[in-house]
């Protein structure tokens, strides 16, 4: 392997990062990852630290999951690809649906669409909402509603109904007919509502506002995240999504859970939606779907939507999107493998455990250190800290503090990731007690040196 210094001038020279400034890579050259095992990544100098950050809220098996890796090895062997375009499909994809099927049972969820990825299930998401809503003669329902600070992908669809301008103003304009309510973000709203379960009716009452102000018979659909992952793990209170599934009904208005995050663990629960007791009309999966060993994703869809798609006769129903690699075969046998040791694992039970651990040694240090100025969690391995600057005020936190923090973390054990003024913990599912230590006590000795 080349050496360390080689690699990160030719890092800034010839690559651009997703979510960077490709100029800043010089000077602030990113971790090189060279190896993992466990729950533990290894950078190029020989480093080991507990990835708190789970590759991208995605390794949730942790990075020696050993039936997952076999899987792809004998799938490559047999059938490295073919496509489900129509006309073909192969026999990993056909198991892996049936599989799917009994897994988001308690969900509704019983036809799945393949993709490689979360932003292909949020645009497939997108579309076949607007396309059942055509197939029903509405052919005016066309608009999206969704939550500021919420994230959907990077594709023009998810960028549109995305509710953080990071991820907009550069690209716009973005769709039109894309509109957002303000998220039940208990330390910061528009209402000054600190009350959780206050701040999710007036949140819900907004929804309503805007649904009539837009026109019911205008909106195909709302897309939200159960939990807000990257906009900085915001848990609404439990009566929001039912609220939110209520109102959409109300109102025939589909409602599209992105549970690109949320699924298959995170929360504790089997999936968001079943953490708050919701059933959504179709349903965004990606990332731990295949533990992070293949790009792969699922849209999951409800038996009353796949009931007018498929009994459709004048032809609208006919699907006019999909990918190269959708059902891949490499992808569907990872997959497969993924879900078997999910289920065998009981991960969402240890995610509960472990994040009950995580959340209250954090709460602890909020105690000690005044940088904190909220800590969010309480719902399986998905937390964060949001730093500021000053408590009353709420000033977000200056970005060389953040980092300090994040640095400090790093050489005491523990890889994190910042977000504007968040610090976001998503481990890996199968972390162990001794691992929430490390996190723990990294992230005090960041925050004690940045203090
Ligand atoms: N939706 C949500 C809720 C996500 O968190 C993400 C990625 N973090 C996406 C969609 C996009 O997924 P991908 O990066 O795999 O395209």
């Amino acid at each position: 392997m080349k050496d360390s210094n080689f690699l990160k001038e030719h890092n800034a020279k010839s690559l651009w990062h997703p979510m960077a400034h490709p100029a800043d890579s010089l000077a602030n050259p990113p971790t090189i990852v060279t190896g993992a095992r466990g729950v533990s990544i290894t950078d190029v100098d020989g480093h080991e630290v507990v990835d708190a950050v789970g590759g991208l809220w995605n390794v949730n098996l942790g990075f020696s999951c050993q039936p997952v890796k076999d899987a792809i090895a004998a799938q490559l062997d047999v059938l490295p690809y073919y496509s489900t375009f129509r006309g073909t499909t192969n026999d990993q994809v056909i198991q892996l649906a049936e599989e799917l099927k009994d897994f988001f049972a308690p969900d509704g969820l019983s036809r799945a669409f393949f993709t490689s990825g979360g932003s292909d299930s949020v645009e497939t998401a997108l579309r076949l909402a607007r396309q059942y809503h055509k197939i029903r003669g509405q052919e005016g329902r066309t608009k999206f509603l969704s939550l500021k600070k919420g994230y959907h992908g990077t594709h023009m669809g998810g960028a549109s109904v995305n509710g953080n301008a990071n991820f907009r103003t550069q690209y716009e304009p973005l769709l039109p007919g894309c509109h957002h309510i303000p998220a039940p973000y208990t330390y910061r709203n528009p209402f000054n509502e600190s009350d959780p379960e206050r701040l999710a009716q007036l949140c819900l009452q907004a929804l309503e506002d805007e649904i009539a102000f837009q026109g019911a018979g205008t909106i195909a659909a709302f897309i939200m995240e159960p939990i807000l992952g990257a906009g900085g793990v915001i848990p609404p209170h439990e009566s929001f999504m039912p609220g939110v599934r209520q109102i959409c009904s109300k109102h025939g208005i589909l409602l599209i859970a992105d549970e690109v995050i949320t699924a298959f663990g995170r929360t504790g629960s089997w999936t968001g939606s079943r953490h708050w007791g919701v059933q959504p009309d179709l349903m965004c999966t990606a990332k731990a779907i295949t533990n992070g060993y293949f790009p792969f994703g699922a849209v999951m869809i409800a038996d009353g939507v796949a009931e007018v798609f498929e009994s459709d006769e004048s032809g609208k129903a006919a699907i006019g999107h999909g990918y190269t690699y959708s059902g891949h075969p490499v992808g569907a046998a990872a997959a497969l493998a993924c879900l078997a040791e999910t289920k065998r694992l009981n991960v969402p039970e240890n995610a509960a455990a472990r994040g009950a651990e995580l959340h209250e040694g954090l709460l602890a240090l909020k105690d000690k250190y005044g940088l904190i100025g909220d800590v969010r969690g309480g719902h399986g391995l998905m937390c964060a800290l949001e730093l500021v600057g000053d408590h009353v005020s709420k000033t977000p936190i200056d970005k060389k503090t953040i980092g300090m923090v994040q640095e400090v973390a790093y050489q005491s054990g523990a890889m994190v990731r910042v977000s504007g003024p968040n610090i976001i913990l998503s481990p890996p599912l199968v972390l162990e007690a001794a691992d929430v230590s490390t996190i723990l006590s990294a992230l005090d000795a960041g925050l004690a040196a940045a203090s």
